[in-house]
């Protein structure tokens, strides 16, 4: 469902962020992507929704290249993919209802048809209870849990996460990677790029491994292979 073909990526400053990346990635799939800071990881997950396009090389999300949808097309690209990122990025000022609303408040949803949806992935992912409250009075966790159900709301075949972790605790890490778990064991796509050494190490996913815009190993059932 998701094709990189020798994908390389040249920022405007002249930094190379990816270099001739070839990798398939299939419907279901859980993966990690590992790697080194400055490896290429963020650059390899912002090619899927078009957040950035390759200097070289295609993209393909079930068959459409990435790179020649127009601009108004991007939206219904993004719609089938919800990204997760470490600093949460939540409305402030908006009720965790209101933050999970808005994602399908956008695509003109009914009121009672959202309600119900907004309702049942909060209660998915614990926080029913706190629909009313904002952001400020959650805990880290909770608030990368209201990122997730933002996230899944719209039942995207694909989730991505850029270090989703990298804020939080390691006990909250692992309750955080329980709920990704949940979402890939219904058929949801989960790409992933994280530090969280003892999770890679302990959860045996397909392990995509990067140092300097290359993928150096790919691996099921793989490890994270890196002291840090
Ligand atoms: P523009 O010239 O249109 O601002 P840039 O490529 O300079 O485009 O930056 C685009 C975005 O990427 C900006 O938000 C910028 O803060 C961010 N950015 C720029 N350089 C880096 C870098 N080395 N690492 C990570 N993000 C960067
Ligand atoms: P990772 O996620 O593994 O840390 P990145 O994809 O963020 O790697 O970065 C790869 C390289 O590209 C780094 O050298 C980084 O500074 C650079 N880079 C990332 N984004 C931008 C940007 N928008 N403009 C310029 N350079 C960037």
């Amino acid at each position: 469902m998701i094709e990189l073909k020798k994908v390389s990526k040249v920022y405007k400053n002249g930094v190379g962020a990816l270099n001739g990346v070839d990798v398939t990635i299939n419907q279901g799939d859980f993966v990690y992507v590992v790697g080194p800071s400055g490896a290429g990881k963020t650059s390899f997950i912002k090619m899927m929704y078009r957040e950035e396009t390759p200097s070289e090389g295609q993209v393909f999300m079930n068959g459409v290249e990435v790179a020649s949808l127009k601009k108004k097309e991007v939206p219904y690209l993004r719609r089938d993919i919800g990204v997760i990122f470490q600093d949460f990025k939540l409305l402030q000022r908006k009720s965790v209802y209101e933050n999970v609303a808005f994602a399908l408040e956008v695509i003109e949803e009914n009121p009672r048809k959202i309600r119900r949806r907004v309702l049942s992935v909060l209660d998915q992912v614990g926080l029913k209870h706190k629909a009313r409250f904002i952001p400020a009075q959650l805990s880290g966790g909770e608030q990368q849990r209201v990122a997730i159900a933002r996230a899944i709301v719209n039942n995207p075949k694909l989730v991505i996460a850029d270090e989703p972790t990298g804020n939080l605790d390691p006990e909250t890490s692992w309750d955080i990677m329980q709920t990704f778990e949940d979402i890939n064991a219904s058929g949801t796509t989960v790409i992933m790029a994280t530090h969280s050494k003892d999770i890679v190490n302990q959860m045996r996913k397909r392990v995509i491994a990067m140092e300097n815009g290359r993928v150096v190993r790919d691996e099921h059932r793989g490890e994270y292979g890196y002291e840090v």
